[in-house]
């Protein structure tokens, strides 16, 4: 028989899995209040920008485009390309310090309010389960009751939605890689044509059908790496969603027969036990029991007992965004040493990001040799090495692109004429250099080839020519 969780246990055992480790499904009752309303408000944005994302368009390019097949990547309209390397790297670090400074400040706010799961899972997939289902206690009756014709459609009805639901989160998600464009076409074109694309499609929608459907807050638990890190980043200056246990403390139920005066007198705090923060908490968790890995600072418990707190006519706040020194000494946020210091590392790369955004150049070219090719001697007796030359538009016009041979005299020639790149693309070819074999002392030369945009120079190459070594002359 499995034995039930015994809840002062609670750091040994998950909310959601059994003594023998087994899953232990949520039903979290509809959250209502003033928080959840500040929330659902947000998540209409937050949706709306997400599933807008895709088709925004600035300056011709979409909001965000992570396109790691063909490595192109566009945030805010600003197309990164694999030459921008330093740019990304530190984007990568800003992105990361950032996280550290909120979450070190703010604990998982980022979670509660405005991450993609959460929002999906709390303001879509569960209101759809409340709207088809009702509120808790109804799923739990339905859960146990036979399978009837009113079952089945209920649950055949949820289901279905879900799937559509997810279908269309993973579309949007690979409109998010591949792009709009892309997608239109594998959605429109032969599918034959384009299998990789449906396999991702199918594949995009069971995975998120099978974490709103039944994963759940298990993702946020094991899955999500920003959740395990909160245990490294939390201090007792950090705001989360808190139980005031000074004030709460000694909880016990309220009983009509005892005067609020005799109750105080008797060592009861605020908390009655109703146990409605736990009853609503999407991740089964008692926030009585203080900062568990669990929470993700939703505030559907803050909002459950403000409720509580009204109806006996107490302060609310009893759970409230606060700091263990904010609960224990009454402290406000402050800035701890350990917080100016990651605010400082945070500006000095911001600083950096926009030095390398604003200084970047429109265009970017390499030129190597080509692969396996060695020098050729040609007939007029010049040595001859082949290039191959790769060109970064990354402005929004076509640009014309001449090379030059600045350090040497020699015959610098682009296969085909000259290279015109289109906006926003890559453009490659190939180039042969002929020498002089008296300019190619020791078997090799370094040559330094300008790179003109438009008849202005933008950059200068540094590449190496090789010939036959002296000794072999
Ligand atoms: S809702 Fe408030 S009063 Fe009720 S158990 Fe939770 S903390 Fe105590
Ligand atoms: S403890 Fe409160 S804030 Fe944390 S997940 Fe549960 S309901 Fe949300």
């Amino acid at each position: 028989m499995v034995k039930p969780i015994d809840w002062k246990d609670y750091r040994e055992h998950l909310a959601t899995a059994d003594q023998e480790g087994r899953r232990l499904w949520i039903y979290p009752r509809k959250p209502r209040g003033r928080f959840t309303d500040a929330r659902t408000y947000l998540s209409w944005l937050l949706l709306g920008i997400m599933f807008a994302g895709p088709f925004i368009r600035i300056h011709g390019n979409p909001l965000l485009l992570l396109n790691f097949v063909e490595r192109k990547f566009v945030i805010l309209g600003q197309i990164f390309w694999p030459q921008d390397m330093i740019i990304s790297a530190v984007t990568m670090l800003v992105f990361l310090v950032g996280i550290v400074i909120f979450t070190t400040a703010f604990g998982r706010l980022w979670c509660g309010w405005t991450c993609p799961q959460t929002v999906l899972m709390e303001m879509v997939f569960r209101k759809i389960e409340y709207f088809i289902e009702g509120d808790a206690h109804k799923q739990r009756a339905l859960a146990k009751a036979p399978w009837t014709a009113n079952k089945l459609i209920k649950k055949l009805g949820k289901h279905g939605i879900f799937f559509a639901l997810s279908f269309v989160i993973g579309n949007t998600l690979l409109a998010y890689i591949i792009g709009t464009e892309e997608l239109f076409q594998i959605v429109t074109d032969n599918p034959l044509n384009h299998l990789s694309g449906l396999t991702f499609m199918i594949l995009f929608t069971l995975l998120f059908y099978g974490i709103f459907a039944r994963f759940r807050e298990q993702a946020c638990t094991f899955i999500c790496p920003y959740g395990r890190l909160q245990s490294t980043l939390l201090d007792e200056n950090t705001i989360v969603v808190a139980y005031d246990y000074k004030r709460g403390e000694k909880r016990g139920t309220l009983k009509r027969s005892v005067a609020p005066m005799q109750r105080k007198y008797d060592g009861f705090g605020d908390c009655i036990d109703c146990h409605q923060c736990v009853t609503v908490c999407p991740t089964g968790i008692d926030i009585r029991n203080g900062t568990q890995m669990e929470c993700v600072n939703c505030t559907a418990c803050i909002d459950a007992c403000d409720a509580v707190m009204d109806k006996i006519k107490r302060p609310r706040g009893l759970i409230r965004f606060a700091s263990l020194n904010g609960i224990e000494r009454g402290e406000r946020l402050r800035a701890t040493p350990r917080l100016i210091g990651y605010a400082v590392v945070l500006s000095a790369l911001i600083g950096l990001w926009l030095f390398l955004v604003f200084t970047r150049s429109d265009v970017e070219a390499t030129m190597l040799r080509a692969p396996g090719s060695m020098f050729q001697m040609m007939p007029d007796g010049h040595l001859s090495n082949l290039y191959t030359v790769k060109v970064v538009n990354k402005t929004s016009r076509q640009i014309p692109i001449e090379f030059k041979l600045e350090n040497v005299k020699g015959d610098l020639q682009v296969m085909g004429g000259n290279i015109v790149v289109a906006p926003q693309q890559l453009a490659e070819n190939s180039v042969l250099i002929d020498l002089d074999p008296a300019l190619v002392k020791g078997g090799q030369v370094k040559l330094a080839i300008g790179v003109y945009a438009d008849g202005k120079k933008v950059e200068t190459i540094k590449t190496g020519f090789i010939g036959p070594r002296d000794d072999t002359k």
